[in-house]
């Protein structure tokens, strides 16, 4: 993960792999530090480092969830997401290792050449503090 350069834009791009991806709930536990992936910056991945909190219910996909803190957060610190969305920094982790190459191979090369921040558009906080993946969103599951 680096700095977020300083210009940004919002490129609306499919996500292939989170709406299917199979994790538990189990596989998180409260003080990992994990990542929500949310776009490209400078040729890498970018997205949001959280900490993991407390088990919550995530009410859009009516599964159990994960209580995150975002230290950059201001006013929306607590987010509750569904465990599909979180990726492991706190340690290494083979599943979650496997999901992020299969995410770089899938962007990394769609974006070459863009420095700036590209944000895909795959998230929302709800105003009850759900994040919540464009995927989950209709009740389609
Ligand atoms: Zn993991």
């Amino acid at each position: 993960m680096s700095q977020p350069p300083p210009t940004s834009a919002f490129a609306p791009t499919p996500d292939p792999l989170t709406p299917d991806r199979d994790i538990t709930h189990a596989h998180f536990q409260a003080g990992d530090t994990v990542v929500v992936l949310k776009g490209v910056a400078g040729g890498e991945l970018w997205g949001d480092a959280m900490r993991v909190v407390a088990p919550s219910w995530h009410a859009l996909t009516d599964e159990d969830g994960w209580r995150l803190r975002d230290a950059t957060g201001g006013a929306q610190s607590y987010v509750t997401a569904h465990p599909r969305y979180l990726v492991h920094l706190s340690r290494r982790c083979p599943d979650c290792l496997i999901y992020l190459r299969a995410m770089e191979d899938a962007l990394l090369a769609r974006f070459a050449g863009r420095d700036e921040l590209i944000d895909c558009g795959w998230y929302t906080t709800t105003a009850l503090g759900q994040l919540v993946h464009i995927a989950d969103i209709g009740g389609g599951r």
